[in-house]
């Protein structure tokens, strides 16, 4: 898939901006604070409705502005779409594709896909679970919209849980209500580890080998997948699971009304990342952490071919200075296939890429 177009009003520090963007790599350069990052990161919002820094829409707007306007012209699956997001100040986004109104942020994800690589994904390898589960989370459910379902409603399920184990003591009659909630959250986190199983899976397989050529072949990548201790298969279908879930609750019982949390579920799994058989959390040097953020991301971009058939857009903000020159090499050669947008500071502009350059000052783009 290919942007060939994106159109911003008011988006971050950009009051006005159109770019006819490259069918292969597009260097985008400038001095720091310009727009280069806001530009990669409407990009990515186009096919998920995230940004990889901020939380709420408003963030998005430009200071003192109500709306901001979105727009991008994506090549796919053999047809055009024009994709529209519309962010207003204290009100709810809208999204269009073609002119037709969608329902969801899940259905820009059957249109178009992105993927990010930036100097905070190091955090992927370095810190807490909670940074490895986003990563699945984002990457499964831009490809399964059942997935993005699921865990929607997961989380829905684990705020009311929680709220009842919170205020048990001074309500005892919340407890009733107990017995249910934990049986939809064992059936809904049982599909919720099936799939980031499948997905882990699947990632064992392409991750490795980039790792590995990355590092000329010295350097082993392991990953695994870490969920609820009774579930013995995790791949294993849904229902096998909801068993051995019900079972761990049950077990938890005690612990979750003392301790007044939620201790039993997928909410707390990890995907362990290892090199050469130890926890890259642990003891990774910073060129195996930013190797081992780059062969997931870029394992990642492989699945999602191999799911919809063509290549998402890459796009890369700030790792190719980083990088010593043989690892940028490996990297524009590993890319070399689909889209890709990188942005650069002006220092290393001469990277050497061929497609098109833009400069970005203040906001404007100019090729
Ligand atoms: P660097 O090379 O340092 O990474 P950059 O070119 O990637 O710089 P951006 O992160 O794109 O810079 O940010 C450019 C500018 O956008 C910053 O000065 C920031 O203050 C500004 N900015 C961020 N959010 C908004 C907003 N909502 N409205 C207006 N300006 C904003
Ligand atoms: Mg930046």
């Amino acid at each position: 898939m290919i942007l060939k177009r994106l159109e911003l009003d008011f988006f971050r520090n950009y009051v006005h901006a159109e770019v006819e963007l490259s069918p292969s790599v597009n260097v985008i350069w400038g001095e720091n604070a310009q727009g280069k990052t806001n530009l990669l990161e409407a990009a990515g919002f186009l096919s998920s409705c995230r940004s990889h820094r901020a939380r709420y829409d408003r963030e998005l707007i430009q200071f003192g502005v109500e709306h901001a306007f979105l727009k991008g012209e994506v090549a796919a699956h053999q047809r055009e779409f024009t994709l529209e997001a519309r962010l207003h100040r204290g009100e709810r986004r809208q999204l269009f594709s073609n002119g037709v109104k969608l329902k969801t942020a899940g259905e820009l994800g059957e249109v178009f896909n992105t993927i990010l690589f930036c100097p905070e994904d190091l955090s992927l390898i370095r810190e807490g679970a909670n940074q490895r589960r986003r990563f699945l989370d984002d990457a499964i459910c831009q490809l399964r919209p059942k997935y993005a379902a699921a865990l929607a409603e997961y989380k829905r399920l684990y705020e009311q849980k929680t709220r009842i184990l919170r205020d048990w003591e001074e309500k005892p009659s919340l407890l009733d209500t107990l017995d249910d909630f934990n049986l939809r959250m064992a059936q809904v986190g049982a599909v919720v580890i099936h799939y980031r199983a499948h997905f882990v899976r699947r990632m064992s397989q392409l991750a490795p080998p980039i790792q590995s050529d990355f590092s000329g072949g010295r350097e082993e990548l392991g990953l695994r997948y870490e969920t609820v201790s009774t579930v013995t298969d995790p791949e294993a279908p849904p229902k096998a699971i909801l068993e051995q879930l019900l079972e761990h609750q049950q077990s938890h019982r005690r612990a979750e009304l003392e301790s007044r949390q939620c201790l039993s579920g997928p909410h707390k799994d990890d995907l362990a990342v290892e090199v050469d058989g130890r926890s890259a959390r642990q003891f990774a040097s910073q060129g195996q952490t930013r190797t081992a953020a780059l062969s997931l991301k870029l394992a990642c971009r492989e699945l999602f071919r191999e799911d919809t058939g063509e290549w998402p857009v890459l796009l890369l903000d700030d790792v190719l200075s980083e990088l010593d020159a043989r690892r940028q090499t490996f990297v524009l050669e590993r890319i070399n296939g689909g889209q890709v947008l990188i942005t650069c500071c002006e220092e290393d502009k001469s990277v050497p890429v061929s497609g098109r350059r833009f400069r970005v000052r203040d906001g404007s783009v100019t090729a």
